[in-house]
């Protein structure tokens, strides 16, 4: 069963880096309708066989631990990490091309704007007491939005997950919103600014690319596979918005996002 196993995990990945092989090669906005839907539905339908791995392997973990064998046990916790590694490029590569399909169409509603940005910070709480990082958040109380709340929120779990990936245990995520005014109308100002490794200046022009990575040893291991930020600049650009960073290595960086009203 386990070497079924196996050879059912490296096949789904030779075809997974078969298919990224060839996405990696097409220019973002050349992409065809065609091949984006191929991409969405391939990924979804990897979503499933995945998390009948998943439970497989937990089946086959509890039996080697009942048998106290650790080989096994430790072969399996691997393949873990990589399924689990799996599906969330499965899930980030449906919701790029889903995005690109201009399936991303703003959905505005009014909302408070303290309370999403509370509860993208929720989503990364554990991640964050597991570094020692605290998330610090500057948000106006009670004021009211019209925006897509589901998309602000995706946008700050992406950042936040970002900062804390990339900060050394024991720093700070300042995370700040506010609603500015201008000539062109009202707007919204966003700022994920960490105290992390920082991005060396011939990356920053890059990050926003799918599938760049600065370090590909390192965020390989924090899991990326370079789709956050990519993910992060259509949700940005569907509001017409803008989203850029400034980054000290060394120091930390410094999101900065600004959409009209
Ligand atoms: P990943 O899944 O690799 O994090 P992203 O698209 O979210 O992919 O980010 C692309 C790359 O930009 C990352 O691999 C990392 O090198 C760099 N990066 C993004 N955010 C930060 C940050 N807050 N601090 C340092 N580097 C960052």
């Amino acid at each position: 069963l386990l070497i079924g196993m196996a050879l059912l995990f490296f096949g789904l990945a030779l075809w997974l880096s078969h298919l990224m092989a060839r996405e990696a090669i097409i220019p973002i906005g050349n992409m065809y309708a065609r091949q984006r839907e191929f991409v969405a539905d391939a990924s979804h339908e990897l979503r499933t066989p995945l998390s009948v791995m998943l439970t497989s392997i937990e089946a086959l973990q509890l039996d080697a631990r009942t048998e106290n064998d650790s080989f096994s046990y430790n072969v399996l916790d691997g393949m873990k990490e990589e399924v689990h590694s799996m599906t969330k490029l499965a899930g980030d590569l449906l919701r790029l091309a889903r995005s690109e399909a201009g399936e991303f169409a703003l959905d505005r509603s009014l909302f408070n704007l303290r309370e999403v940005s509370e509860s993208a910070i929720h989503k990364l709480l554990p991640l964050a007491k597991a570094k020692d990082i605290v998330i610090k958040l500057d948000a106006p109380d009670g004021l009211t939005v019209n925006w897509d709340a589901e998309k602000l929120k995706q946008l700050l779990v992406l950042l936040i997950d970002n900062a804390v990936k990339y900060t050394p245990a024991s720093g700070s995520v300042d995370v700040r919103l506010a609603e500015g005014m201008e000539k062109g109308g009202r707007f919204l100002a966003i700022e994920v600014k960490d105290s992390g490794i920082g991005i060396a200046a011939e990356s920053l022009p890059r990050i926003f690319d799918r599938f760049y990575r600065q370090d590909k040893a390192r965020t390989r291991k924090a899991g990326g596979h370079g789709l956050g930020l990519a993910i992060a600049k259509t949700i940005v650009a569907a509001g017409r918005g803008t989203i850029h960073a400034d980054s000290t290595p060394g120091e930390g960086s410094t999101f900065k996002v600004r959409i009209p009203l």
